[in-house]
């Protein structure tokens, strides 16, 4: 029976985004078009469930993602975690895109080290009934999973990028993508330490943050 054609997926990457840089944009770029999903939604967490509180508020990574994603089409940045008390657990936040869009095809964008991590969150099973997985590789981290997520992946890996828009959920994709070592844990370091982050976020992003006077310190 011919299957009968599904919206174009939409993208989910969360994070703290403190701040977000060019791993995160150009990662994003690449799955956008690759897949030909119809957005990515970028969503701040508010209070990450399984790490320190952020160094800047929610109000000034919100800023800072604004920033960013002004000037990209189909990028959008989805503030609902910011907006709900208590921690931020992906399986509430996909369990209300999911009652707000219905049955597109929902992918969860999550660089690798986010992925062998998976088996610690809040509610972990439900995340692949809810949405795809869509694993980025990133320099640094290798493909460790516990036996948990090996079950996983041997039950649900596709390897065409295709058949993410064959069904709202399920599947879990391992996507190849420009390899950049850059993380926020060293934008902040370079900045506590009076060095220039620049050409590792865009230059807006960096304005801003001068501007507020943000990652001065050392934690
Ligand atoms: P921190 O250094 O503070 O831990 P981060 O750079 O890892 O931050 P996050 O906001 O925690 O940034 O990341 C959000 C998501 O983006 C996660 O799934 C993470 O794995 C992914 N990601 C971040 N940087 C990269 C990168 N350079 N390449 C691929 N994926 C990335």
């Amino acid at each position: 029976m011919p299957l009968i054609p599904m919206a174009p997926p939409i993208g989910i990457l969360g994070g703290t985004f403190d701040p977000i840089h060019y791993g995160h944009l150009r990662a994003a770029l690449e799955v956008l078009d690759h897949l030909q999903l119809a957005q990515i939604r970028f969503i701040p967490s508010r209070h990450p469930p399984h790490r320190d509180t952020p160094s800047a508020s929610p109000g000034q990574r919100l800023l800072l993602l604004q920033q960013a994603l002004a000037e990209q089409s189909g990028f959008v940045v989805d503030d609902r975690e910011l907006r709900r008390e208590g921690a931020s657990y992906m399986a509430d936040t996909l369990t209300s895109l999911r009652a707000e869009l219905g049955n597109v095809p929902l992918c969860l964008l999550l660089g690798m080290d986010a992925f062998n991590d998976l088996h610690r969150w809040h509610r972990w099973r439900e995340i692949p009934e809810l949405a795809h997985l869509v694993v980025l590789y990133r320099p640094g981290y290798d493909l460790t999973h516990s036996e948990a997520l090996a079950d996983l992946v041997t039950h649900r890996r596709i390897r065409h990028p295709r058949r993410l828009g064959e069904h709202p959920a399920g599947s879990i994709l391992f996507q190849p993508i420009t390899q950049l070592a850059i993380s926020a844990t060293r934008i902040r370091e370079l900045l506590a330490q009076g060095h220039s982050p620049r050409y590792l976020l865009p230059d807006s992003v960096l304005h801003a943050i001068q501007t507020q006077g943000l990652y001065r310190e050392p934690r």
